[in-house]
């Protein structure tokens, strides 16, 4: 039995506590409570105090794409940086990606990151992130392209999803990623999503994230059929106008079934937020793609007014990208991002229990809970007049340096113990 106290414990489902513990066994979380309560619980427990510092659950980032590290993208619209992307995709050779998935990797880590939700574009993600021992969701990415090339890499997706399932790795986890309604036929989206029903794995897509997918689905107009559709070859392919928002067409094809998280969310219909509370989907805010690329405002108030959870997510499109979850609870925190600014806890709890039921991992992660793995994080404590404010002085002050130790499943990540 392992103690680590520190000066407060962050538990996200309740309170935090003043000079806590979090007492672990092997992988799990045994007990959480004052240290004083703890240390007679445990008396032959090994201790590690903490004693100006915070104790918390490891961060949750919900999505990002760690094979773009290295990637600069034309960031001067959103469909343009989706063109770059496709092309970069396309052009880089494995040895290329591997260093930046491992930078990536070593960036979640240092942030206090202990688990990330991971679009992926090769099988090398899994074997990387088994080497650094991250926890991951891992979401083979399925993006179209002439011919037949989307079900070649739905059918890939789908044999890693399945080979990894088999392997019962505790920290490894898959899910299938179709990457966007309009780069997807509508078969292949219906069929990725009973797949992901019938396996028991998370459904993921990016889906009204800019203006010109409501142009798309409503009236077949705009970037997204005259740029993006001919830098993959369906120049000429464009689909009838069906007169709906992008939430409509993917209720409409039964892709809802399967409770998606939607990457995105931030055009939506007055109808819209009733389809996703009914199927139970989720959704990832990415502040600082929304900020770059002006998508408009999320509606954080909807959203959480119809019980719909929020994770934070970094994508990969910071100039370069970075995947510090910190500095998007920073900026949705400082920024007019959103309808009604989510408080300091608000966006705490997004990026921890959040990115947990983004991910399908609330059982497991995403708060200090007795019976849970033990993903924790110590970080500096912050200046503050109060203990009151304590969540909103931990988002403005944390950076990657002030965060000492890094545990995912019991297993230590990083230790820069002062
Ligand atoms: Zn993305």
């Amino acid at each position: 039995m392992e103690l680590i106290t520190a000066k407060h414990v962050i538990t996200i489902d309740h309170d935090p506590i003043a000079d806590g513990a979090v007492a672990i066994d092997g992988s799990t979380i045994a007990a959480v409570g004052t240290a004083e309560k703890l240390k007679t619980q445990y008396p032959n427990a090994t201790i590690r105090n903490f004693d100006n510092h915070v104790l918390m659950p490891g961060l949750v980032n919900a999505h990002a794409h760690l094979d773009l590290t290295h990637f600069l993208g034309d960031d001067s619209n959103f469909v343009n940086w989706l063109v770059s992307m496709l092309k970069y995709q396309r052009g880089t050779q494995m040895a290329q990606l591997i260093p930046a998935i491992q930078r990536g990797m070593k960036q979640v880590i240092d942030s206090g990151t202990t688990c990330v939700g991971d679009f992926a574009s090769s099988e090398a993600t899994f074997q990387l992130a088994k080497e650094m021992g991250i926890r991951t969701v891992i979401f083979p990415s399925i993006a179209g392209g002439p011919g037949t090339l989307s079900q070649d890499r739905y059918e890939s997706a789908l044999a890693l999803v399945e080979k990894y399932l088999d392997e019962h790795d505790p920290t490894i986890h898959a899910g299938l990623g179709p990457f966007a309604p309009y780069l997807l036929s509508r078969h292949l989206l219906r069929v990725t999503s009973q797949h992901a029903k019938e396996l028991g794995v998370p459904l993921m897509v990016h889906a009204t994230e800019s203006f010109s997918e409501m142009e798309f689905f409503f009236d077949s107009q705009g970037a997204i059929g005259t740029e993006l559709f001919p830098s993959i070859g369906w120049g000429n392919d464009l689909p009838p106008a069906f007169r709906k928002t992008p939430i409509q067409y993917l209720n409409d094809i039964g892709f809802l079934d399967a409770s998606p998280t939607i990457i995105g969310g931030i055009h939506l219909g007055a109808r819209d937020f009733t389809l996703l509370a009914r199927h139970m989907c989720r959704v990832v805010f990415c502040p600082r793609a929304n900020q770059l690329f002006s998508h408009g405002k999320f509606p954080w108030n909807k959203l959480h007014d119809n019980g719909i959870p929020v994770a934070l997510g970094t994508e990969a499109t910071t100039q370069p990208p970075d995947f510090n979850l910190w500095q998007e609870m920073k900026t949705a925190l400082e920024g007019t991002l959103s309808t009604d600014t989510p408080t300091a806890k608000d966006l705490m709890h997004m990026a921890t229990m959040g990115g947990a039921r983004a991910l399908g991992l609330e059982h497991r992660i995403g708060s200090l809970t007795v019976g849970k793995s033990a993903d924790v994080i110590v970080v500096d404590a912050p200046q503050m007049a109060d203990a009151h404010f304590l969540y909103d002085a931990l988002i403005r002050q944390t950076t990657p340096l002030h965060v000492r130790l890094s545990m995912v499943n019991g297993h230590i990540l990083k230790n820069q113990t002062p």
